[in-house]
């Protein structure tokens, strides 16, 4: 069976991370952070190694450790009861990360919709990412070489995701208003799509 998921889809400093947090807490929705489970790795696990070369650098994490780092977590919850997979929602963010990941996906996931979290200016971006590296202590995000890699990443790789999924699944969120608009919006993408 596959799963019922919706993509949370954006650049870096887009806001998926501040509206996943919010929507994870609908009954029904469970919402997955690639970047969160790759930070809250144990220092004993060797993949917090490699998490942190390549984010230091703010290059994505080779594909397969990636997307094993998700199945486990979707297995775990599965076995615990926090997630129930033939009635549950998935809200992935910050995975599928290219277009490779998308295809070790597919078997996996029913993609039944892309918010695209869409931000054109990207000042705004760059403001956003400095100001929660001081917040949360990010290193990937208080250097603005490693920021602009990161923006340089998602155009080259992440984009290319969005052709995948296609046009019909795609709906497209105007990012640079305040978290409470873009809020209203995603709402009102994900009860159309409850229909
Ligand atoms: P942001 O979207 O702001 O860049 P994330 O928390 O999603 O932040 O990701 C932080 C870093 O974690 C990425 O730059 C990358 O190195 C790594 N990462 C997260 N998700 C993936 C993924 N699906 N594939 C490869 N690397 C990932």
């Amino acid at each position: 069976m596959k799963l019922r998921t919706i993509l949370l889809f954006g650049s870096p400093g887009a806001g998926k991370g501040t509206q996943g947090a919010i929507l994870g807490n609908i009954p029904g929705y469970l919402h997955i952070s690639s970047g969160d489970l790759f930070r809250g790795l144990g220092i004993q696990n060797p993949l917090r190694e490699t998490f942190l070369k390549y984010a230091g650098r703010g290059e994505l994490v080779p594909d397969e450790p990636s997307i094993g780092l998700v199945q486990d977590d979707i297995e775990n919850r599965t076995r615990n009861g926090t997630f129930q997979p033939e009635t549950d929602t998935l809200l992935l963010d910050g995975i599928p990360r290219n277009v490779a990941q998308a295809q070790l996906l597919d078997d996996t996931l029913n993609v039944v919709g892309v918010l695209n979290l869409f931000c054109k200016n990207i000042d705004i971006m760059v403001e956003r990412l400095q100001a929660r590296a001081l917040r949360e202590n990010r290193l990937d995000d208080a250097n603005l070489e490693t920021i602009r890699n990161r923006l340089e990443v998602y155009k080259a790789e992440t984009r290319p995701v969005l052709d995948h999924y296609g046009d019909s699944l795609s709906h497209t969120i105007d990012s640079t208003q305040s978290p409470v608009r873009v809020l209203r919006d995603v709402l009102e993408v994900l009860a159309k799509l409850e229909t």
